[in-house]
């Protein structure tokens, strides 16, 4: 099927929300990517931070493939082992407490909006301005973004948005305050990176009013920003993370992962998700994990990300360069999605723009020196044209 008639039937069959490049992509593996014509393209946006190890790594492809013949579904009423032991490793690399399965990060999010009300009877979730936390009710009643949220009104009551500011967030935070909720890095607005004062200031505010402090790592985490989650940068500790994208390796999965005191919050009937922690699914993101929480392959990220950084502050119209590891974006002194798109159809490199000026890299975390210099060349001529 040719690309124009795709197009001409997700114009009669699917719902428009989606602005898509005029692209078919057909297989991947690592950093590359073919278009249906054969065309080589290499991907420094990994699905929006989703094939964080490479498009089909062998060893999540044989987890699935092994999984999937044996035993694809039972759903949560049984006991499947490849669920428990990702829930072990996921809660042992991180806060040591619990963790909820679901599908998506918007999913994940609505996990932690409802534990965080039940474990104080209510009270109001204190978001910043500039997040964004995702599309389903509670999710975007969290994303204090105007356009996003206005023509879905009346949305979840009892958000309050600050500036990502310390003293403005010590001041919104009382004993009505059931949780801060924040991105460590906000990541879809343009990665702007949250100092470590102001997450200090959310820990020391949230201690002070008995709040829960919520870190959404879905973009920053699973080894994004070199270590496996962000917070371990900061020096701040918070009482629940959410995690999806790279967690499944390529596959959807979503999860809530709680410290000590937040474990047992949530109890049977509270929630539940029908296709949650299915073993496919859990095989693929144990393995994901596995090859992600590993020294040389976290190492990788901070060396090619300081190469990358390094190269992209000398390219053509980059005015700066911002975020941490291989979650990068630039600001530019012309108009990124036009630079996007000669990157994707000249230049056979795959970016995306935040803004109006802001485009964002996210390429693989096992990505290779060379690569990083190709994509350099590539981005280099885009900028340039
Ligand atoms: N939270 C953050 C920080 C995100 O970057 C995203 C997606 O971009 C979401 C939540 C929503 O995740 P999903 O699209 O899987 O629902």
């Amino acid at each position: 099927m040719s690309l124009s008639e795709l197009q001409a039937l997700e114009r009669g069959s699917m719902i428009a929300s989606y602005a898509r490049s005029p692209v078919e992509f057909v297989r991947g593996a690592g950093s590359r990517l073919w278009d249906a014509e054969g065309e080589e393209y290499l991907d420094f946006l990994c699905g929006i931070s989703v094939t964080s190890l490479g498009h089909c790594h062998p060893r999540v492809v044989e987890a699935v493939r092994e999984q999937v013949g044996r035993l694809m579904h039972v759903s949560n009423l049984f006991y499947t082992e490849p669920a428990m032991r990702l829930a072990q490793r996921l809660s042992a690399a991180s806060l040591g407490g619990k963790v909820f399965f679901c599908n998506s990060g918007a999913e994940a999010n609505e996990a932690a909006i409802k534990l965080v009300r039940k474990a104080r009877r209510g009270g109001d979730i204190v978001v910043l301005t500039g997040a964004f936390h995702g599309r389903t009710y509670g999710a975007l009643s969290a994303t204090p973004q105007e356009a996003k949220q206005a023509p879905f009104a009346p949305l979840v009551p009892g958000f309050r948005a600050v500036a990502p500011d310390p003293s403005a967030l010590a001041g919104a935070v009382d004993r009505n305050t059931a949780a801060v909720m924040l991105e460590p890095i906000q990541g879809e607005t343009g990665v702007h990176v949250l100092s470590e004062q102001l997450l200090q200031a959310a820990r020391a505010a949230c201690d002070e009013h008995g709040a829960a402090l919520v870190f959404d790592e879905i973009q920053t985490g699973m080894g994004r920003t070199g270590t496996l989650w962000a917070y371990e940068q900061a020096g701040v500790r918070p009482d629940a993370i959410t995690t999806a994208k790279a967690l499944g390796g390529g596959l959807p999965i979503g999860a809530l992962v709680t410290g000590e005191r937040l474990a047992d919050v949530l109890q049977p009937g509270d929630h539940g998700s029908t296709f949650a922690g299915g073993p496919v699914i859990a095989a693929a993101a144990l393995t994901a994990l596995e090859l992600t929480d590993d020294p040389a392959l976290l190492a990788n990220v901070l060396e090619r990300g300081q190469t990358l950084r390094d190269g992209l502050e000398r390219l053509p119209h980059v005015v700066s360069v911002r975020g941490r590891g291989l979650m990068l974006a630039c600001e530019l002194d012309v108009a990124a999605p036009a630079v996007v798109a000669r990157a994707l159809h000249e230049q056979r490199l795959v970016i995306n723009a935040t803004g109006p000026t802001t485009l964002r890299l996210l390429p693989a975390l096992n990505v290779g020196g060379a690569e990083v210099d190709e994509a350099l060349r590539r981005l280099g001529a885009a900028l340039e044209d």
